[in-house]
């Protein structure tokens, strides 16, 4: 058994969606304009993020991170959850619908990790410009007409080999095109209706120390 493990951040390594918590807080009448058409899906999920983080000032980065590591919820177990796939050399990727601005500095004190995935932030203009590296493949279902941003089934065909156990860990229907190639799902909320639906093996969890059982399980039988 060779796990590999592919970790959603919002909403799963912290309580809550730190998109959503930062947009509240800083410019909530006009973002939530922007969420409402991302959730009937007149727009995207990358048209809505690159709108919504428009709507800030590039002088306002550190308050934004400052204003998240003093509120954002880091989900009970994570830093031992994570020390045990270090010790177990189990391959770690973050791979996130995010950007690096905050979630590098959330995730300092846990890694180091074997990879952190996720859309950018570029602050050299007067609004803060949201740039996706990691995009969608010709594999993706998204592929061409819509986008995810950061790709996450993407990032799991180029990180992961074929003879390791991919385990997905999420929470929403953005982890669902990575829940649908992994071998084993852990997850919380939307994501446990989606594999029910679907007839994906999964197990749901609420904190890592849940998670931390199961890969034991795995790697000792
Ligand atoms: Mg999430
Ligand atoms: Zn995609």
């Amino acid at each position: 058994m060779k796990p590999i493990i592919f970790c959603d951040f919002d909403g799963t390594i912290t309580e809550t969606d730190n998109i959503v918590s930062l947009m509240t807080h800083f410019v909530p009448e006009q973002s939530e304009k922007i969420a409402k058409a991302m959730m009937a899906q007149t727009i995207s999920f990358k048209e809505g993020i690159t709108a919504m983080f428009d709507l800030l000032s590039t002088n306002q980065k550190d308050d934004i991170i400052q204003y998240l590591k003093e509120t954002t919820v880091i989900r009970e177990g994570f830093s031992e959850f994570v020390r045990y796939a270090q010790e177990h050399d189990i391959p770690f990727y973050i791979v996130s619908g995010g950007v690096d601005f905050f979630i590098q500095p959330l995730l300092e004190r846990f890694g180091p990790f074997s990879g952190i995935y996720c859309n950018s932030a570029d602050f050299s203009g007067e609004q803060i410009t949201v740039v996706y590296p990691h995009s969608c493949d010709e594999h993706c279902a998204k592929f061409p007409t819509q986008s995810c941003g950061c790709c996450k089934p993407t990032v799991m065909r180029e990180m992961a080999q074929h003879d390791q156990f991919k385990i997905v860990i999420g929470d929403s229907i953005s982890d669902f095109e990575a829940a649908k190639q992994a071998d084993l799902v852990l997850a919380r909320e939307q994501l446990i209706d989606r594999c029910k639906d679907l007839h994906i093996p999964y197990k749901p969890f609420n904190t890592f120390y849940d998670c931390l059982e199961t890969v034991k399980e795995l790697i000792e039988a």
